[in-house]
């Protein structure tokens, strides 16, 4: 794909980066990433891709848009009350970028739709609140070997990760629960201070792009965590679980 004046203009100062260069844009803008969850984190996420010039956007929500959303969602407004995120959404990021493609889907997926949707995606960006369909997520991108970037936040605090199937040593999103998972825990129920889905969301976008370019430390196996009250950063190593029933060893799994 030749860049178009246009192009060069547009996205001039992260093709100044040499690990991006022209190469590096021509990848962005060749490339497809799913966004499930057009929430906090998947607002700034996809504000930042849309206009780092990802060539197509998918952005997958089937709730609408509540008041209570707007101290922390960015991608909505007062005006936006009461419509469907993901119709909003897209359209917010054909105005950010009228050069790349924004599809919205406002429908709960079964597992038969998110596979085709994330095994014609390049990367996954998982911006939900509930842990069925985070594993859901989890698992179906195993199944079609495409990378995940996960993020959450609650109250103060937040985190973020890689999981790269492609990688034979990488731990998958479940590894990191591997005693479990507390079901309590979503922002509706506890509250979260809305710039810190910004952080999260925006360090995720940050991860989908250097994936995409093939740039960067690796952040593959581990987990990096921010307390916003005490502003203190924890990067925790994660291995993979041998026993992990999505990523795991197959012979020793339990049957
Ligand atoms: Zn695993």
């Amino acid at each position: 794909m030749q860049l178009t004046d246009k192009q060069l203009d547009r996205y001039s100062r992260q093709i100044l980066l040499p690990e991006i260069d022209i190469s590096g844009q021509q990848a962005l803008l060749s490339s497809s990433v799913l966004i499930i969850g057009a929430g906090g984190l998947g607002s700034p996420a996809a504000i930042y891709l849309a206009a780092s010039g990802i060539g197509k956007i998918t952005i997958c929500d089937y709730d609408t848009i509540d008041s209570s959303n707007l101290h922390r969602q960015i991608l909505y407004q007062e005006a936006d009350l009461g419509n469907q995120k993901a119709k909003v959404a897209a359209n917010k990021l054909r105005e950010i970028n009228g050069g790349i493609k924004a599809k919205a889907i406002t429908k709960k997926l079964d597992i038969d739709a998110l596979k085709k949707e994330i095994s014609t995606s390049t990367i996954v960006l998982d911006a939900t609140d509930n842990f069925e369909i985070r594993y859901m997520i989890n698992r179906t991108c195993w199944d079609t070997e495409t990378p995940l970037v996960s993020g959450a936040a609650i109250r103060w605090e937040g985190h973020f990760g890689v999981f790269d199937p492609r990688e034979p040593q990488s731990p998958c999103y479940q590894c990191l629960y591997k005693n479990g998972h507390d079901e309590t825990l979503n922002c509706s129920e506890t509250g979260v201070i809305g710039p810190l889905v910004g952080i999260i969301g925006t360090l995720q976008a940050i991860e989908v792009i250097k994936l995409i370019v093939g740039i960067g430390e690796k952040s593959i196996g581990k987990i990096f965590y921010i307390d916003g009250k005490r502003m203190e950063w924890k990067e925790l190593k994660l291995n993979k679980n041998p026993l992990c029933l999505t990523c795991g060893d197959s012979d020793r799994k339990p049957k």
